[in-house]
């Protein structure tokens, strides 16, 4: 279990577009470091009204922002620059924890004041766990993936199942 439970989310939301980022900040969260593909758009594709409106309404919450992908430069630069000019590594090395620390550097933010969201359990969430920001795995946007992610995803249903079973646990110990 210790094996299995190393790649565990702190949290887990159905989308990214749900999760309640005015209780973030009032839990003293001041900046998001974001993967892109799958979390806040399908694979590839520019962001679209939906991702717009998102960046818009965390700037008004009072959040920084700092997008972190493995993917190239075009695709990331030009991703920050639709969602209005936020901070962003590409080529980042996820799970490698280097990047995340520089994001929050990015930032000006400590590790402590900041939340990692992202779709893949074996990157964006065991590189976040390790480098010590709190993380929330959120449903991939598109099921439809290239085979190597596909294999991932058969292993990241392996630590689901237990970490779901875990809050089950959790709930009941709750209610007796
Ligand atoms: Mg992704």
């Amino acid at each position: 279990m210790g094996f299995i439970s190393q790649f565990y989310p702190d949290n887990y939301a159905d989308s990214t577009f749900l999760i309640d980022y005015e209780d973030l900040y009032k839990k003293g969260y001041r900046g998001i470091i974001y993967d892109i593909d799958n979390t806040l758009v399908e694979h590839g594709v520019p962001a679209n009204q939906r991702a717009i409106n998102h960046f818009k309404k965390l700037k008004e919450l009072g959040f920084k922002v700092c997008l972190l992908s493995n993917n190239k430069e075009p695709r990331v630069a030009s991703f920050a620059s639709q969602v209005g000019g936020v901070n962003y590594i590409f080529d980042a090395h996820k799970p490698g924890i280097r990047s995340y620390k520089e994001a929050a550097k990015k930032m000006k933010l400590p590790l402590n004041q900041v939340v990692f969201i992202g779709d893949q359990i074996f990157t964006d969430v065991w590189g976040a766990k390790r480098a010590g920001i709190y993380n929330i795995l959120v449903k991939p946007i598109h099921p439809k993936e290239e085979i190597q992610i596909v294999l991932k995803r058969k292993l990241e249903w392996i630590v689901l199942y237990f970490y779901q079973k875990t809050k089950i646990v959790e709930i009941i110990a709750i209610l007796v």
